[in-house]
């Protein structure tokens, strides 16, 4: 068991939080806060508790100059001032002077954001490749180390692994909450327990497939990666995707678990991804040359709810259309809905399938919908996660 941002006594405190502060923006302005709105609980907490809060996040990828305009924090730092109702002090620099006075000068219950992490990826990838001098100079900066960025938490970065193993350290109420929902998945899943898989490439998804076939009673596939695994069986897909270096794997895999692993018996084709492109429903035996596979369809439909309807838990990972047009969302919409009435325990992973789910309008419906695509994966995969394991485990007692 690691330790919590509860084990540790923060008043008067310089307590650095790693949040996920990733979130998606266009032209400066950010189009979906979930990801500030989840930090939240902890920052408070610290806050509540009469530490000085100083908060680290990353913000897309950092290659060119160019890119450190499209990534500045400062639209985070103005929303979260909002949503927390007081000054939240934005440093520009991740490193120096202005920083290390502005820490300096802090006060109990004070909010401090620094510019994105990855601006030290621009020259040498500092950051993302865990240098060992910028971890320790940002360790430098505060008392305790909270950890509560769950979708870097499958990296080795600075602000995370990095900093941890200078400093006393705990995991935040996000990484808890993650953890709690997403751990039992592995140990102790109610069953019969459905996996649904959908998204774009089958080797993504190899890992967690090897993993949870063991675990799970059911794995549904749906979305692009259906394909790879029906042309595994010899159907013609036409012009759908096909991801031809996990072929042998799909052929493995299904003729080890015949009976767990369910393909779509039909799906919605179209020419192209588009909106105007003219679509038909077709069984799986009957894609023509020219067409894609862009969404499952009504027989589909019935044979997942067969399975679904029976489930007392399901995780689902991935889109199983191309649901950004919308002509081709209506599977993830109906799954969706379906998963939503459900007397069980829905688990939805990070990534697409989360922003899916909330543009569809089912925020709270699922008991869980994880902040982190790659890291839920991972952690389902079997895997152990870098910026959690770099965390300090609490201490037992003997009896
Ligand atoms: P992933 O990142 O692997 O979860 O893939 C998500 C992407 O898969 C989304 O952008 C979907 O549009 C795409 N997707 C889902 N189903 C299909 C499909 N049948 N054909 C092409 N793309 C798809």
């Amino acid at each position: 068991m690691k330790k919590t941002i509860r084990d540790y006594d923060l008043k008067g405190k310089k307590v650095i939080i790693r949040v996920d502060f990733n979130v998606p923006m266009k032209n400066g302005v950010i189009t979906d806060d979930n990801r500030i709105v989840e930090s939240l609980p902890t920052i408070r907490y610290a806050i509540d508790k009469g530490a000085k809060v100083i908060l680290m996040s990353h913000l897309g990828r950092i290659k060119s100059q160019e890119d450190l305009e499209k990534n500045d924090l400062k639209p985070v730092a103005v929303r979260l001032q909002e949503l927390l109702g007081q000054n939240v002090v934005f440093v520009e620099e991740t490193r120096g002077k202005n920083l290390e006075e502005a820490i300096s000068s802090m006060q109990e219950k004070d909010v401090l954001l620094m510019q994105n992490t990855r601006y030290e990826d621009l020259e040498g990838k500092k950051e993302s490749g865990n240098d060992a001098e910028l971890g320790a100079y940002w360790a430098s900066l505060g008392d305790i180390f909270i950890n509560d960025a769950f979708g870097t938490a499958h990296r080795s970065h600075a602000s995370n692994v990095g900093i941890a193993s200078h400093l006393p350290s705990g995991i935040g109420f996000l990484i808890e909450k993650e953890l709690t929902h997403l751990e039992p998945l592995l140990t102790n899943p109610e069953r019969p327990f459905t996996v649904i898989l959908g998204g774009a490439k089958v080797s993504d998804k190899i890992g967690v497939i090897e993993n949870l076939v063991k675990i799970a009673d059911y794995i549904l596939i749906g979305g692009g990666m259906m394909f790879t695994f029906l042309k595994a069986q010899g159907y013609e897909i036409g012009k759908s995707l096909l991801d031809e270096e996990s072929l042998d794997f799909c052929k493995k895999i299904l003729e080890e678990y015949p009976n767990k692993i369910l393909l779509p018996v039909d799906c919605v084709c179209g020419k192209e991804v588009s909106e105007d492109s003219p679509i038909r429903a077709a069984l799986i035996s009957d894609i023509h040359s020219d067409e894609m596979g862009l969404d499952l369809s009504m027989r589909t439909f019935d044979l997942f709810k067969s399975y679904v309807e029976r489930s007392k838990t399901v995780f689902w990972n991935g889109p199983i259309g191309a649901f950004e047009v919308d002509q081709f969302a209506t599977g993830t919409k109906v799954l969706c809905k379906e998963l939503s009435e459900l007397d069980a325990t829905v688990v939805i992973g990070g990534g697409d399938t989360a922003s899916a789910a909330i543009q569809f309008g089912y925020k709270d419906k699922f008991s869980h919908i994880s902040t982190g695509g790659g890291a839920s994966l991972e952690l389902l995969e079997g895997k152990d996660l870098p910026g959690i394991s770099a965390i300090c485990d609490k201490e037992y007692e003997e009896i």
